[in-house]
């Protein structure tokens, strides 16, 4: 069976089983962090992320967003 494959938003990295990988969804009003799962990488906007290190990079970056 071949899966999905995810890339991480900020290193490229990719891969088709991200078990320690995390998920972000996010709007403009509000940003919530997902462990990962199928449902929540599946799920229409997610972003994906290597590892927390690189979900931090991107929250970093949505609250500077959010606060100019
Ligand atoms: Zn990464």
């Amino acid at each position: 069976m071949i899966g999905t494959i995810y890339k991480c938003e900020i290193c490229g990295e990719e891969s088709q089983n991200p078990v320690r990988w995390l998920v972000i969804h996010c709007n403009s009003e509000q940003l919530t962090i997902h462990k990962w799962t199928k449902e929540a990488a599946d799920e229409y906007g997610a972003r994906h992320y290597c590892g927390e290190a690189h979900a931090q990079v991107y929250v970093s970056r949505w609250l500077e967003a959010a606060c100019s």
